[in-house]
This record gives structure tokens, sequence and C-alpha cells, in this order.
């Protein structure tokens, strides 16, 4: 049977303008890219449908991650921006592709949907020629929850993949430019497409990802240990004993400081800051 996909444009309208080359706006350049990439796979004989059909019509970040429901892929498109951007110098320099993707690494879900936005961004980066590495990231709220809401609505339905997937930045004036020629756009489309059939038909090789990720550092989500004995961040205070052996999701990162929140296993939340140093990174 036929695989179904689901694809969001993300915003609507004309949102997200370029600082630096004024003719972007990301709500539509990723439209025109979400219809280009649609053709692709249906070419391909793929069911295809969008969370929103008219272009100028909102529809709420939660209720587009929950159109994923019944469809065998996610997939959010957009591009980025960062505070400041408006200062050329530092715009120029930051241009990297991420896949944002689920936090929780323990699923299948979340497995496949790294592995998916991982080739994803490998292979925009190169497309575009970004200078920066190419990566994938998590994003959570302070209470643990998923920071977008798309993800947090393809979280409540049953999706097998989902992700974010930024193309670069609009900021950097060079990636904008080429985000708005259609003839780039085309290709990109039809690049995402044939990631998409490799990896349902299976050719997209866990082994071959792991070797090419980043070195292993603890990040936000990262499933943790705590190392017996060790006190309460800028304290002397030990932890309840029953908290050693457990593993725990690491919430945020400042610094040497870092906050665990929820156990591994979901069942416990401690949201207490932690030394670095006394932590052992699991996965
Ligand atoms: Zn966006």
């Amino acid at each position: 049977m036929a695989k179904r996909i689901m694809l969001d444009a993300g915003h609507y309208g004309k949102y997200n303008r370029s600082p630096h080359v004024k003719e972007y706006y990301e709500s539509q350049r990723m439209w025109v890219l979400m219809r280009l990439l649609q053709m692709q796979l249906e070419k391909k004989g793929y069911i295809v449908h969008t969370t929103r059909d008219d272009q100028s019509k909102d529809l709420a970040v939660i209720d587009r991650g929950k159109k994923a429901k019944g469809y065998d892929m996610f997939i959010s498109l957009h591009s980025n921006d960062f505070d400041g951007s408006e200062n050329l110098t530092t715009a120029n320099k930051i241009d990297y592709v991420v896949a944002y993707v689920p936090s929780y690494t323990k699923n299948d879900r979340c497995k496949n949907s790294q592995k998916v936005g991982l080739r994803f961004a490998k292979y925009i980066s190169g497309v575009i020629g970004s200078k920066q590495e190419p990566r994938t990231d998590t994003k959570l709220k302070s209470n643990g929850d998923e920071y977008y809401g798309v993800l947090r609505g393809w979280q409540k339905v049953s999706c097998p993949v989902g992700f974010i997937i930024e193309h670069g930045f609009h900021s950097n004036p060079k990636t904008a430019k080429w985000l708005l020629d259609d003839e780039n756009l085309l290709n990109l489309a039809s690049g995402e497409a044939n990631i998409i059939d490799a990896y349902f038909k299976g050719e997209i090789e866990e082994k071959e990802e792991s070797k090419v990720e980043a070195p292993k550092e603890i990040k936000v989500g990262s499933i943790v240990k705590i190392r017996n004995g060790a006190y309460m961040y800028g304290t002397t205070r030990k932890l309840s004993s029953w908290v050693y052996p457990l593993e725990w999701v690491v919430l945020q990162i400042k610094g040497e400081r870092v906050i665990v929140d929820k156990s591994a296993d979901g069942k416990h939340s401690i949201e207490t800051p932690i030394d670095i140093d006394d932590l052992t990174l699991i996965r």
C-alpha cells in the first residue's frame, strides 16, 4: 500500500521576512517548496497531503502536528533566523541546516525521526553550500515538554516519523538568495523526495548514520546517570539515595550547571541542578 506523507509549510501569508534580502518571506518560499516536494513524491507513487490548502490561512501549530494522524511521515518545512540577525556580519556567519527532532530518544518514533532528519540536514547543507556543520537538535520547554507545537501535536497522534527541517537561515543573504531561485527549490524538492523514498525502501542504515554523528556529549534531551553521592550543584547537599541508580533526562544546560528532571522511565521528576562532571551520558 502506498505510504502517506503529511507536509507542513509552517507559516502562512507573508511571514518571517529576511532582514537582508527583502523579497524573501519564509512563509512564501516554504509553501512553494512544499508544493514541489508534493509533486515529486506523488510522481514516485506516494500519497501526499498538506496541513493547509490555502497559503493565506493559518492553522494553530498543535493542530498542524495532529494532521499527521494516519500518515507514515510528517515534515514541517522552514527556514531559520536568530536574535540579532539584523547585524549583517553575524548573519553572514550563521548558516547551519538543522532538523529539530523529538527529544526522547528511547522509542523507535524518535530514532527514525532522528535518522531521516539528519539525512535531510546533510543533504540540504550540501546543496545550499552551508559552511557550518549540518545537525539535528532537540528543544524542550522548562516543564520538559517539546518546545515546538507541531512536534507536540505530532506526539499525540500515531505517525511513526516527524521532524521540523530548517533550510538554513533566511537571515543569511547567500542562503535567502539561493532559496529565492525556483530551479534551486525544484532540485531541493527532488533530492528530499529521494531521501524519503530511500527511507521507506529501508535504504537508510542506522549504522551509517551513527558513524557520522557528532562526538557524544551531554545535551538537552540526553539520558544520563548521576554519580553516586554527587551533590546538588553549588551546594554540599546530597540527593536522596534512590535517585542515583536511575537514569534521568537532561532538561537544561547552562555551562557546568545541568538541570535533570524526569527519570527516563517517566515515573519521577526531580528538577535538580547537577554539575556536568557528575553526570555520565547513557545515550
Ligand atoms: Zn519557521
